[in-house]
């Protein structure tokens, strides 16, 4: 079996030169370490490896593995469906949520950060494929809510998020990623400055980083398949 530390610099190389082949600056697109469903003692494999941030889909998981990881100086990001009613203990624990698609739970967020942390890292998620089943805003409304969430001081709007629907095609991966970066981009024209493009996964990681990604979700490339 292979090691999560080879794993880590197998994905590692994977990045580097996949960002020189899309003319990418050099170390522009972040690794987030996607450990749900595996066990602490993968988290501790990986941040041995030098692994620093990790990505969480399940509050109540994301909220155990911190407290028992508390000792090690990880980057816990929230990445999964967020209800209202556990916005606090994301808020007190996480340093990004990438998955803000309703002013409301942005609002909660930002009340519920402690007085004494740095602002929440937050990404919009985008529904860019357009199916009834997904989460995310729809492009059309998605300047409206930028607006909205950009006034709230104790959190920092770093850019879009967006899950599309799996293809295996390189050429469409790239269509659905490339809408990605032409929203991003418009809305840094009206004056925001977003830096964070958060896309790609195993499957698609590579038409993400062609299309502008700076954070690739890994999950099964690093910890193998999810029970
Ligand atoms: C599970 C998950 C990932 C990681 O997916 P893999 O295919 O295992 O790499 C990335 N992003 C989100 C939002 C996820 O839920």
């Amino acid at each position: 079996m292979i090691k999560i530390r080879d794993k880590l610099q197998i994905i590692g190389t994977e990045i580097e030169q996949t960002s020189a082949e899309f003319n990418r600056t050099k170390n522009s697109v972040q690794l987030l370490a996607v450990s749900k469903r595996h066990p602490i003692a993968a988290i501790q494999e990986a941040y041995q490896a030098g692994q620093r941030a990790f990505g969480e889909n399940y509050v109540q998981e994301l909220v155990e593995k911190a407290e028992a990881l508390s000792t090690l100086n990880i980057e816990w990001h929230f990445i999964g469906p967020l209800q209202s009613n556990k916005t606090k203990q994301i808020a007190t624990t996480a340093s990004w949520v990438h998955t803000i698609d309703r002013y409301k739970i942005a609002q909660r967020l930002n009340d519920q950060r402690p007085e004494n942390f740095p602002p929440l890292s937050i990404c919009i998620q985008v529904n860019i494929s357009g199916e009834v089943s997904k989460s995310g805003v729809m492009p059309d409304e998605l300047t409206e809510l930028v607006h909205k969430i950009a006034k709230l001081p104790n959190l920092s709007l770093r850019g879009l998020m967006a899950i599309p629907a799996p293809m295996s095609n390189f050429a469409k991966q790239r269509e659905t990623f490339a809408k990605m970066s032409e929203l991003k981009n418009q809305l840094n024209k009206q004056g925001f400055k977003l830096d964070t493009l958060s896309m790609g996964m195993s499957g698609d990681m590579k038409a993400a980083i062609a299309e502008g990604a700076t954070i690739a979700r890994i999950g099964t490339a690093i910890f193998g398949a999810r029970d």
